[in-house]
């Protein structure tokens, strides 16, 4: 009988990929999936230490999992497998640390057969296997090299490694040849990619003009515009991109590519410009705001997003009314707000956390306030529209809901033929707006 393998994902989208691979490497190994938890030989753990409440799941998922389950191997990755501290913590109950750059030798740790070499690009070359039949996550690099002074990406991950241009273009191939209709490409910082081109073998017919082909170097705007001209009918995303290397050039290429959505998510994480200053973030809120008035000016109808710290080490009430005055003036459609918890290890966490609990917390209902007006305000302009929308699914009340190019959410009631519904999962379908809700919009099929 086949050994059995679980996953358990905490965090954000990298390391969703990442479970794609781990899952595709053990796979190949002779693993299969087991339907519990509680009845696995192997339990992989994907660990996120982006937030403290992130972290402390961890701690209570661990033991958990060893008491439910005494046989079972665990396997910590993601950001905390590093941490010495918590390896101190878990060491009673966790098998096998395994930052994720090291998933090539799990193997080895398991003492089973390798199989396989390894390639350049480390872990991003191993076949995933992918979640979802019609969108996926295509990684494009791993680490970052920014130092946020919040941040612990790049003491967990690494510093910036990039894949070649070729392998991810291939990726990206097979999966529109499989019918896939949405490509998100992800890594850390999307927008400072770079791919030597002696290694480019990718053939496509390409309209564009690989623009630093003198240079020989492949960047994420080139990458962008090839993947846009595989043939076949799908949508990219990428994410996530740093406003320092929001270049022109990208902007142009999301504005020329057909296939690349108009939704551009765009960290700010502070209006003012001494907080930003202390973040590291190498960037000031008038640039930041400069760089929005040209992304709307050159990407017609473009959505964007955003992420924001509340509470950084000393801010004041105006510093943080300074961020106010930013989302009044930008009119984010989204933004992700997060409360300041100090890091293990980070530069910040040697800054006295000064700002309470529950100022915290007033300072994210007041952003959420605002938000949920620009985005309601944004959402009007839909109605009596009609919109491409890839459908994700079928909720509880039997509409399908999905998204639109520019990120919206849709939902859309439809008849009785439950069998049509099904069938539309995957697929764009061309939806009239007639409803816009706080960050939503309703619709139904054009016919
Ligand atoms: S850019 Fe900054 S916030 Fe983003 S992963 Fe790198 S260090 Fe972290």
């Amino acid at each position: 009988m086949k050994k059995t393998y679980y996953i358990t994902i905490i965090g954000c989208q990298m390391n969703k990929s990442d479970s794609e691979r781990i899952a595709g490497y053990l796979e190949e190994r002779g693993y299969a999936l087991s339907d519990s938890r509680d009845k696995a030989d192997l339990v992989v753990v994907t660990t996120c230490g982006v937030r403290q409440s992130a972290e402390d799941r961890v701690y209570g998922l661990i033991p958990k999992i060893k008491k439910t389950n005494p046989k079972v191997k665990i396997i910590l990755t993601g950001c905390l497998s590093s941490r010495k501290d918590v390896r101190g913590r878990l060491k009673k109950y966790v098998d096998i640390w395994m930052p994720i750059t090291e998933l090539e030798s799990l193997a080895d740790k398991l003492g089973i057969e390798n199989g396989k070499s390894s390639s350049l690009s480390g872990y991003l070359a191993i076949n995933p296997k992918y979640n979802s039949k019609f969108s996926a996550f295509v990684p494009i690099g791993n680490g970052c090299d920014n130092f946020c002074s919040y941040c612990v990406v790049p003491y967990a991950r690494g510093r910036e490694v990039y894949r070649d241009a070729d392998e991810i273009l291939k990726e990206v191939e097979g999966l529109v040849g499989k019918g896939y209709r949405e490509i998100i490409l992800i890594a850390q910082n999307v927008n400072s990619y770079q791919s030597k081109i002696p290694n480019f073998k990718f053939q496509i017919p390409n309209k564009f003009k690989i623009q630093n082909s003198k240079s020989k170097i492949i960047n994420f705007p080139d990458l962008l515009k090839l993947a846009n001209d595989i043939p076949g009918d799908f949508w990219i995303r990428f994410s996530t991109s740093h406003p320092k290397d929001m270049s022109d050039d990208l902007i142009s290429a999301v504005a020329e590519c057909e296939n690349v959505c108009e939704h551009i998510h765009l960290p700010v994480q502070a209006g003012d410009n001494e907080i930003l200053r202390r973040m590291n973030r190498k960037y000031t809120a008038e640039y930041y705001a400069g760089l929005i008035k040209k992304i709307r000016r050159k990407i017609e109808g473009v959505c964007v997003t955003t992420d924001v710290i509340v509470g950084f080490p000393g801010e004041t009430e105006e510093q943080f009314n300074k961020t106010v005055d930013l989302f009044k003036q930008i009119k984010f459609y989204l933004a992700y707000v997060s409360q300041y918890s100090p890091r293990y290890g980070t530069a910040s966490a040697k800054m006295e956390d000064d700002t309470p609990k529950e100022e915290k917390k007033r300072r994210e209902d007041v952003l959420m306030d605002i938000l949920r007006k620009t985005a309601f305000e944004e959402n009007k302009k839909y109605i009596g529209k009609n919109a491409e929308v890839l459908i994700e699914g079928i909720n509880r009340k039997g509409e399908l809901f999905g998204k639109t190019r520019t990120f919206k959410n849709v939902k859309i009631r439809i008849g009785h033929n439950k069998l049509r519904v099904t069938n539309l999962v995957g697929k764009f379908i061309n939806v009239q707006i007639n409803k816009a809700e706080g960050f939503g919009l309703e619709g139904e099929v054009v016919k």
